[in-house]
């Protein structure tokens, strides 16, 4: 039976919604937390996505950056994130863009090859030693009361990194900085995961590249071992342990300010619960919708493709080893000019025809993943993650679209390898191969994520942009009780727990 009350009620059992149940039972407080699928983890969850395949894929988030130490550690958490020696490879004619964190020697061997000297290396070298710099800096204050800008900017320290990753626009600083076009495109990615942005005028690819550089003070991506249902199991124990209630199959149905919540229980019956405080999981667009509020449209930008193969492809390149490409991100077809063709032909309204996108194989790294046959025959998962695939494209003919684009994005991919992909697809046991595509609008449709936009909604700035909003947590709503605890708060996005810590904290602190 559930109570008729509780300290705090959670909407939504995501990785964020369960961090702020976590924080709150461990001090004290009771708290229920009400999942609308029969499962939490909501993004941050594994799958058996191919009938009698035993490899449980990472279906939609797959990598961790922007979870602090500090979560994992206060938590306890059960969790591996295991860090990666290749950090990305690029082929290029025949050759490739190898960037190995063990090997500068080699990495640097690379570069001349690439690039035909040692310029690009050394302003690769500038460049994420700022980076480096500011994530040091700035990642510890994301826990902490939002700071203004100006306070932001006396933590950043050097007055160039901060016109050049928060002032200048992104594309135009990696223009003056880099003068090769590969380099260009593999620094200019960061600025363009889930965001559909030209990042020659568009301060949103800024602050998608600065999320993606400053992740725990070091920006590393790491392998979540166990894939990513692993981070969301870690942390719906550590809320269990400390106390709180987990409902899945419960579907919130109203939100109302004055602390009332309303649901319809697995069993179908409709049922309200008091709240002191309400923690919002869901993205800002249901949130609006639970008040009866007009909700912000969100458009995500992305095709994700799920695949599990009998075997790594061949690569043109013969100086680097297939385990070793895609162990890494393996970046295709993503061009400084290729990424702004493929975005110029999205926002015309086509699906580019060479999608930019990025590969990696999280089995090279983690294989705990795989049933034990599967290991044993070297069997490999694979992700694509393709950017510059907005929304709009696949409104008309979701099916048909997702077909054109995955297409597409297979035909780019085979562009730089030196057999199709397709040949290196396992089939399930009934002969259909291991391939699945999932377009925003198929994120929707089945994940609830309104424009499929893979961060709820646009990244903002981690600090107050505005002067009520300093000392306070970025989580505040208009409702007093109301807290949005989810990826759409400010420094909000990723798999971070950033904005459930900083709703627990809002509620412990006020
Ligand atoms: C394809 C893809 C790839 C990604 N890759 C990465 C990556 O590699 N690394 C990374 O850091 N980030 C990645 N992301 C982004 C990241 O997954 C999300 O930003 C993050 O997981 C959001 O977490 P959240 O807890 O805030 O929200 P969600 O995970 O969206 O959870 C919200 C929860 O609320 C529930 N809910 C919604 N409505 C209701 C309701 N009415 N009643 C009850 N429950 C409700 C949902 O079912 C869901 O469980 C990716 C996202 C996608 C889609």
């Amino acid at each position: 039976m559930t109570r008729s009350g509780y300290d705090v009620v959670v909407v939504g059992g995501g990785h964020n919604g369960l961090v702020a149940a976590a924080y709150l039972a461990r001090a004290g407080r009771s708290v229920l937390v009400l999942e609308r699928r029969d499962h939490v983890g909501g993004l941050a969850i594994s799958a058996e996505a191919f009938d009698g395949v035993g490899a449980r894929l990472s279906r939609y988030s797959y990598l961790v950056s922007l979870l602090p130490s500090k979560i994992v550690k206060d938590l306890g958490l059960d969790l591996e994130l295991r860090t990666r020696r290749y950090a990305s490879y690029t082929p290029v004619a025949g050759t490739g863009l190898l960037v190995d964190r063990h090997d500068d020697v080699r990495t640097a061997a690379s570069f001349r090859a690439v690039t035909g000297g040692e310029a690009e290396l050394r302003a690769w070298r500038g460049f994420y030693d700022m980076v480096a710099e500011v994530a040091r800096r700035l990642a510890p204050t994301l826990l902490e009361p939002l700071l203004s800008a100006r306070a932001t900017r006396e933590v950043v320290g050097s007055a160039q990194a901060w016109r050049d990753l928060f002032e200048r626009p992104i594309g135009e600083v990696v223009a003056e900085r880099f003068a090769d076009d590969t380099v260009r495109g593999v620094v200019l990615t960061d600025a363009l995961i889930g965001t559909f942005a030209d990042p020659d005028v568009d301060p949103a690819a800024n602050r998608c590249l600065l999320y993606h550089l400053i992740g725990d003070g070091t920006g590393d991506w790491n392998v979540p071992v166990g894939g990513m249902g692993a981070v969301s199991a870690a942390l719906a124990d550590a809320a269990r342990r400390a106390g709180a209630e987990i409902r899945t199959g419960t579907e919130v149905v109203a939100v109302d300010p004055d602390g009332a919540v309303a649901f319809v229980d697995a069993g179908g019956a409709e049922r309200t619960v008091r709240a002191g405080h309400i923690v919002v999981n869901t993205p800002p667009a249901i949130l609006a919708g639970l008040l009866g509020e007009e909700p912000v449209p969100a458009e995500g930008a992305q095709l994700k493709v799920n695949m599990v193969l009998a075997r790594l492809p061949r690569l043109r390149d013969g100086a680097v080893r297939p385990e070793e490409a895609f162990s890494g991100t393996f970046h295709v077809n993503e061009g400084r000019d290729q990424l702004a063709a493929a975005y110029r032909q999205a926002a015309a309204g086509r699906i580019p025809d060479l999608p930019p996108c990025e590969v990696y194989c999280h089995t090279l790294t983690d294989p705990s993943i795989l049933a034990p046959e599967l290991r044993e025959q070297g069997v490999q998962t694979m992700t694509a993650f393709g950017l510059h695939m907005p929304a709009r494209l696949f409104r008309g003919d979701p099916a048909g679209a997702r077909e054109r684009a995955l297409a597409a994005t297979l035909r780019s991919i085979d562009a730089v390898l030196a057999e199709p992909l397709e040949d290196c697809l396992l089939r399930t046991p009934d002969g259909r191969v291991c391939l699945e595509a999932k377009t925003p609008v198929d994120l929707e449709t089945e994940a609830g994520l309104p424009g499929g936009h893979i961060f709820h909604r646009d990244l903002s700035w981690p600090f107050a942009e505005e002067e009520r909003e300093v000392g306070r947590w970025g989580v505040e709503t208009a409702h007093e009780r109301v807290l949005l605890g989810g990826a759409g708060a400010r420094r909000g996005g990723g798999v971070s727990g950033i904005p459930g810590h900083n709703a627990a904290m809002a509620i412990l602190t006020g």
